[in-house]
């Protein structure tokens, strides 16, 4: 076990080293409370921040902490959980990986051992895949569409790219990039593990706090977040026809408004929301979405799903995302797990700032 292992412990070496050393992972959480301390720290911060954290200088700590740290999240099995572990685990790499590359001062001083990007190609089963040019790098087209599926945002999408003779040319960073979407597979592989009861028996009060930390973190998601940019395509859509004064279908603005209401937004904030436009209705908007929050009906009404949006022929310009989920709160909800902290800027502060900048 050595320094490089602690800094990537999903490397393949760093498994190995773990296996070769014998260790007893039940013996670990039964025994080892700073290992597990550190476990749950990853998690923990996974959950909060979207890291793993800095590593402590015991090489062997922090590397058990990893193996630790999956056990974790495969005791509480959520779905969330993994998804935001796996990623957070890559964003931790992702930024060692960035700093090993730039920064060799700090590696002098503390001893530790980077990694090449060559290297990580070759982890990665990736080396053939990958060509430098003097502009930067191309890659294979196949192991593109694999790694950059689950990159927001129109750059990534081929049909964006200058694809010449079956390969996609990269920046550095782009590649890095792309790197750690690797990492994040590899991390998630194999999770949830089937852990043996003695394990999970010594790790319950760590699981307890974990569950409590995803339930305030759903709690605060699913009730109050108003992030425009991170809309769905169907929703930016309608909500921009609003703005812009279009007349809308019944059911087209009642998919607006139930979307609105149902994460979080108040009547007053909607109407606030709807009359940059001059043309808006005050009242009939007020009216309407009092009756859609039950306020002014016997119901509690929520959006529609996708296939419902679909058949009124308000499902539009859906994008990669749209094609994994089934319902645009589903597809809102990811946009958010997935979103760096300062994307996601409430768009009731911003509108706060503004006024209190004008008045
Ligand atoms: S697939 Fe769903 S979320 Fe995407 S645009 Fe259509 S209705 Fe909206």
């Amino acid at each position: 076990m050595n320094q490089l292992h602690a800094r990537y412990p999903f490397l393949e070496s760093a498994r190995a080293a773990v296996q070769a050393a014998d260790v007893d992972l039940a013996a670990v959480v039964s025994r080892d409370g700073a290992v597990v301390e550190r476990a749950l720290e990853r998690v923990e911060r996974a959950l909060d921040e979207g890291d793993v954290g800095e590593p402590r200088r015991r090489t062997r700590m922090e590397l058990l902490s990893y193996p630790v740290a999956r056990v974790l999240v495969s005791l509480v099995d959520e779905h969330v959980l993994t998804r935001k572990y796996a990623r957070a685990e890559a964003a931790t790499a992702h930024e060692r990986i960035e700093r090993d590359r730039t920064d060799t001062t700090e590696l002098k001083s503390t001893g530790a051992e980077s990694i090449t990007l060559g290297a990580l190609l070759a982890e990665f089963d990736l080396t053939d895949d990958i060509r430098e040019t003097p502009e930067g790098y191309r890659v294979d087209v196949g192991a593109y569409l694999h790694l950059a599926a689950d990159e927001w945002g129109d750059e990534w999408r081929l049909v964006n790219r200058d694809l010449q003779t079956g390969e996609v040319p990269l920046s550095e960073g782009e590649l890095l990039v792309l790197v750690r979407q690797a990492v994040r597979k590899r991390v998630a592989d194999g999770l949830p593990l089937s852990v043996p009861d003695a394990i999970g028996d010594e790790l319950e009060a760590e699981m307890a706090q974990v569950r409590e930390t995803l339930a305030d973190l759903e709690l605060m998601r699913d009730i109050d977040t108003v992030v425009p940019d991170l809309f769905p395509p169907c929703m930016r859509y309608l909500l921009d026809q609003v703005q812009k004064g279009e007349h809308l279908e019944h059911h087209s603005r009642f998919a607006i408004a139930t979307f609105l209401t149902s994460i979080g937004m108040s009547t007053d904030d909607i109407v606030d929301m709807f009359q940059v436009n001059p043309g808006f209705g005050e009242e009939a908007t007020r009216y309407q979405v009092n009756h859609i929050r039950g306020e002014t009906s016997a119901t509690q009404y929520s959006p529609p799903s996708c296939a419902t949006m679909q058949s009124y022929g308000d499902c539009v310009n859906m994008d990669d995302l749209c094609e994994r989920i089934s319902h645009p709160m589903a597809y809102y909800e990811q946009k958010l797990d997935g979103a760096d902290e300062d994307e996601v800027v409430d768009w009731r502060e911003r509108e706060g700032e503004a006024e209190s900048q004008t008045s």
